[in-house]
């Protein structure tokens, strides 16, 4: 009968962390083309590159750290890496995402649910603070405002932690598609005014691939 028991995952701990950064990293990965495409149509074809070289030494950064090191402390260094090897905007941007999200959680050795939609909301005032781009502005706010959103009322009515990152992810996903139709206003992109009109965020679609990658963190450790 024990193994008919559905696992109920109620706490994150550094290995998620670790795990999730790693995730990031083989995902951008072999997404970087597409990334790099996305970003050639309206930037400058460098946000594949960017990602793929930022992740592959936040994991080298982690991959340093001892056992005791706290979640929250993990992703400061991650955001700390990112800043320190991305020249583009998303360096900063995910840098400092990933600080206030670290410096939300604190020294806590574990957190749940609730204390993962305080972190990314940290995380998403950060970037807003940094960048200054509102919803509908065509940028990585796109998908994870909505992301957020989903994960905080899923949590709120007391869905299980993986099923809400599942619709967070999913919420992140759909907000990357719905830059499409959107005119940019902040970034490299806004400056093509117009012409950016009819073609994907790779920031925003980088994000998605992000929350996508907390999914399968949190799941895979089950
Ligand atoms: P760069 O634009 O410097 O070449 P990247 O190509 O790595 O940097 O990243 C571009 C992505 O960064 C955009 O698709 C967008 O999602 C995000 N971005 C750019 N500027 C801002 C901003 N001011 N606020 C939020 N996100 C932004
Ligand atoms: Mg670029």
């Amino acid at each position: 009968m024990g193994e008919l028991v559905s696992i109920d995952i109620a706490a994150m701990q550094a290995e998620t962390v670790v795990l999730w950064m790693s995730e990031v990293a083989s995902s951008v990965s072999a997404e970087s083309d597409h990334l790099t495409q996305l970003d050639a149509a309206i930037g400058d074809g460098d946000h594949g590159v960017n990602m793929d070289r930022g992740f592959t030494a936040v994991g080298k950064a982690l991959a340093g750290q001892g056992d005791s090191v706290p979640p929250g402390q993990l992703l400061i260094i991650a955001g700390k890496t990112l800043v320190s090897t991305v020249g583009g905007a998303s360096g900063p941007l995910w840098g400092t995402a990933l600080r206030r999200a670290g410096r939300a959680l604190g020294k806590a050795p574990e957190f749940d649910g609730g204390a993962l939609v305080e972190a990314l909301e940290a995380a998403i005032e950060g970037v807003r603070e940094l960048g200054a781009a509102a919803p509908g502005d065509k940028t990585m706010v796109d998908a994870l405002v909505p992301a957020c959103e989903t994960l905080r009322t899923a949590i709120e009515s007391g869905v299980d932690l993986a099923s809400a990152l599942a619709a967070a992810a999913e919420a992140a996903e759909r907000g990357a598609e719905a830059t499409i139709p959107m005119q940019a206003r902040k970034g490299r992109a806004s400056y093509l005014g117009e012409r950016s009109v009819g073609h994907q965020d790779p920031g925003a679609t980088s994000s998605a691939l992000i929350v996508r990658a907390l999914e399968r963190a949190v799941t895979q450790e089950a």
